[in-house]
C-alpha cells in the first residue's frame, strides 16, 4: 500500500500525485488559464492492485509536466486494503471451476464506493470504466467524450477478471483497448487516460496538433517528414518543400485518403456511409 491511497475503512480522501495542491474554488481564474473547468481540474481515479504502476508513462513529457503543475490530477487507489481478512484477500476461485482467480465483487465495490467520494453520481459527468477485452473498442470518439467529462474512475482487472455482479450493480462501462489480452488493466488505463487527457485544452504544447491528426476527421494521418532533406538517398517529397501551402494541403489530404482506403477499409467505408459528414472524401 502506498501512502497516497485511502485506508481500508476509506476514512482518508484519495490524494493526487500532483506536487501542487489544487484549490480550484479558492484560486482566481486568471491564475488557472489552462483549467477552465471551475469545478476542479480533470481527474483520473484508478483502482488497481498495483498503484506503483502510476503515473508511469503519464508522468513523462507533456502529461507529466501538466500533472506536476496541477493541471490534471491522478489518484491511484490501492485495491489491496479493501480485501477480506488478515491477508486482505481480493480474489477467489471462479465459480463453476476453471483456472485462475477472479476479483471479488464485495472488495471491488468497497474500493469503488470510496473512489466515488466527491464525484458526481451522473455517469455522463464522471464515467466509471472497467478495462476489459470484452468491452466496447476504445476509439478517438470515446477519448473525446472522456476528455469532456469532469473526470473518470477506471478499474484495472487482474487474473481472470472481475465478478460480473459488481460490474452490473455499479453500472461500469466496459472498454477494450483492442482484440488482444493484457495481463492487467494498468497499461490500458494509462492508454485511455493519455488519449483523453491530450484532448484537454492546455495539455499539449501546440493545441493545433490534436486537430489534424489520425481519426479526428475519420482518416489516418498523412506521412510526416523532417530534416535532413535527403536521407540514405531518399528525398522528402518535392511538394512539401515547395512553399505552396495549397498544394501541400491537397497532397496531404490525398495521402491520408489513400492510406485510409488501403490500410483501414472499415474507416473508409464509415466515411462514405456518412456522405453528409465533414470528413467526406474529396472524390
Ligand atoms: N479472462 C479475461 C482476461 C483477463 S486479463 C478474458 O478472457 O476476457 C486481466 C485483466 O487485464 C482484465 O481484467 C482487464 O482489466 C485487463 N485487460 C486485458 N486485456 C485487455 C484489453 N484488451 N483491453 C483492456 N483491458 C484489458
Amino acid at each position: 500500500m502506498t501512502t497516497d491511497t485511502p485506508g481500508a475503512a476509506g476514512t482518508r480522501p484519495p490524494r493526487s500525485h500532483g506536487r501542487i495542491a489544487v484549490r480550484p474554488t479558492a484560486q482566481p481564474r486568471d491564475l488557472m488559464p489552462d483549467t477552465p473547468d471551475l469545478a476542479g481540474v480533470w481527474e483520473a481515479r484508478v483502482i488497481t492492485l498495483f498503484p506503483e504502476a502510476f503515473p508511469g508513462t503519464l508522468g513523462l513529457s507533456l502529461t507529466g509536466r501538466a500533472l506536476a503543475e496541477g493541471r490534471w490530477k491522478l489518484t491511484p487507489i490501492d485495491l489491496r486494503p479493501f480485501g477480506e481478512g488478515r491477508h486482505r484477500t481480493v480474489d477467489d476461485t471462479p465459480a463453476g471451476g476453471g483456472p485462475g482467480m477472479v476479483l471479488r465483487a464485495d472488495v471491488v465495490a468497497r474500493a469503488l464506493d470510496t473512489a466515488a467520494q466527491g464525484t458526481p453520481p451522473d455517469r455522463a459527468q464522471w464515467p466509471v470504466l472497467y478495462l476489459s477485452p470484452r468491452g466496447t473498442p476504445f476509439t478517438q470518439a470515446t477519448a473525446r467524450r472522456l476528455s469532456q467529462a469532469r473526470g473518470l474512475t477506471l478499474l484495472c482487472g487482474r487474473f481472470e477478471g472481475v465478478d460480473q455482479r459488481v460490474l452490473d450493480a455499479r453500472g461500469f462501462e466496459e472498454l477494450s483497448l483492442g482484440d488482444f489480452v493484457l495481463s492487467g488493466g494498468e497499461i490500458a488505463a494509462q492508454a485511455v487516460i493519455d488519449a483523453a487527457l491530450r484532448l484537454r485544452p492546455g495539455i499539449l504544447g501546440n493545441a493545433a496538433s490534436a486537430v489534424e491528426e489520425s481519426f479526428t476527421n475519420g482518416l489516418l494521418e498523412h506521412p510526416q517528414f523532417t530534416r535532413p532533406a535527403v536521407w540514405e538517398g531518399r528525398a522528402i517529397p518535392d511538394v512539401l518543400t515547395s512553399g505552396d501551402h495549397g498544394a501541400v494541403a491537397r497532397w496531404r489530404r490525398a495521402q491520408a485518403e489513400a492510406l485510409t482506403r488501403d490500410r483501414r477499409p472499415d474507416l473508409w467505408a464509415d466515411l462514405w456511409a456518412d456522405l453528409s459528414g465533414p470528413g467526406k472524401p474529396t472524390d
